[in-house]
């Protein structure tokens, strides 16, 4: 009798109905033989609402507090869930993040988890009993809540797998797996029958909202399996996630995301000189900002000067505003000029390393579009380009139609393309 770990997300346990769908999808896995560790998230949009409320009473709320107050979204999901398995028969037990033995690091709203106690988790499945856990907290010293950051029960789920060295960690939502590309845009996106984990990170990383990418992580780094499917559709088994080596790499290009959550930040004329790169990325730093893309611009002017363009999230904006005259300060840059109006398109697939011409296919078709590329970032496995807004689903079309991401022609986008 092997372990299996099922996360079910905020939609799947929306109301008491959706809830006692997931008691039954939770009974059907202990039914094929196996040990059954869940984890919950909040129901429905309950985390929002909790941020909202807190809002209300102050726009700086305490750290400690404000994960406090997230954590209660869970415990509500995991109690009702396992009154719900109880009413089937079955013996459940629920467990906040501090009594599954969760610990984090000593920091609030985006903790990480350090170590799992599994002991009281495993003394509960010799029991016999089904253990629903707290999805997204944990505890640090003196046993206060920590949040993992949102998004973070897919992350508890896979931590758990591991330590508990589960046969599979299964996350399911209202999603039925991992699409080449999102469907509510390319409708006629595929849904992949497998992914590896290098592809699934970038993917998370660049916009594809499945799963949190900590959670993909952790999973390559223990070689755990994972799945996403449906809890709507219990018999589909969704797409898997694997290593490399398992599968085979045929395809250059395996999924496109887009992320429209980030903003475009050029600091124009500073001096060309050592230095000035580290001490603006520093200062960024200390603020705990991150940046995603960065390009230097070629000092070719008299005054000697360049300008550094980057991207950080919009939900950092209210930070880099307090210290935007830090950094005129710093680097004396002439201008410090903010662009929202752009989205980050990208192509992701392990098949692309020592495949030449990706790259240029990607810009030839954006080129003919007629679509301007603002910055380009690039790893193995990934090319990103950020361009204007308004073209985000134009060139998801042209994109996912020259490298097979859809199953349609492309009837809604002008222009010529190049032959595949
Ligand atoms: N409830 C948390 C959130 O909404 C954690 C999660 O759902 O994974 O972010
Ligand atoms: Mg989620």
């Amino acid at each position: 009798m092997g372990i299996i770990v099922q996360k079910f997300g905020g939609t799947s346990v929306a109301d008491s109905d959706k809830i006692k769908n997931v008691a039954n999808a939770v009974i059907k896995e202990r039914l094929n033989g196996n040990d059954v560790v869940v984890v919950v998230s909040a129901m429905g949009h309950t985390t929002d609402n909790l941020v909202k409320l807190s809002n209300e009473i102050t726009k700086n709320p305490d750290p400690r507090e404000m994960d406090v107050l997230l954590s209660t979204g869970e415990l509500i999901s995991m109690s009702l869930l396992a009154m719900a398995i109880d009413d089937l028969g079955y013996k459940a037990v629920s467990l906040t993040g501090l009594q599954a033995g969760i610990k984090t690091e000593n920091c609030h709203l985006h903790a990480r988890i350090l170590d799992i106690d599994t002991s009281r988790v495993k003394r509960h499945l010799l029991e016999g009993k089904i253990v629903v856990v707290a999805g997204f907290q944990g505890f640090c010293e003196e046993s206060d809540i920590t949040t993992l950051g949102r998004g973070g029960s897919d992350t508890t789920a896979v931590a758990l797998a591991c330590a508990l060295n589960a046969d599979r960690c299964d996350i399911y939502s209202d999603v039925e797996g991992v699409y080449t590309a999102d469907p509510r845009i390319i409708h006629t996106a595929k849904k992949l029958k497998e992914i590896s984990y290098d592809e699934m990170l970038e993917l998370a990383r660049v916009g594809a909202n499945v799963l949190h990418p900590r959670s993909v992580e952790a999973a390559k780094l223990n070689n755990m399996k994972m799945r996403v499917r449906s809890s709507f559709k219990l018999d589909d088994l969704g797409t898997l996630i694997i290593g490399v080596d398992e599968m085979e790499l045929n395809k250059p290009v395996t999924g496109f995301a887009c992320d429209s959550s980030q903003v475009r930040i050029v600091i124009c004329d500073i001096e060309d000189k050592p230095g000035n790169a580290a001490k603006l990325f520093n200062l960024l730093a200390s603020e705990e900002l991150s940046v995603d893309m960065i390009i230097q611009s070629y000092a070719r002017n008299s005054k000697n000067t360049n300008d550094i363009a980057f991207t950080i999230s919009k939900s950092d904006m209210a930070k880099f505003e307090s210290i935007k005259n830090k950094i005129n300060e710093i680097v004396n840059a002439s201008n410090i000029y903010i662009d929202e109006d752009i989205v980050k398109v990208s192509i992701v697939g392990a098949g692309m390393i020592d495949r030449p011409g990706i790259a240029a296919k990607m810009f030839d078709t954006l080129a003919s579009q007629n679509i301007n590329i603002k910055m380009i970032s690039t790893s193995e496995i990934k090319i990103s380009c950020l361009i204007e807004k308004k073209y985000a689903t134009q060139a998801a079309c042209a994109l996912c139609s020259i490298f097979n991401l859809d199953g349609a022609e492309m009837a809604d986008v002008k222009g010529d393309l190049p032959p595949v």
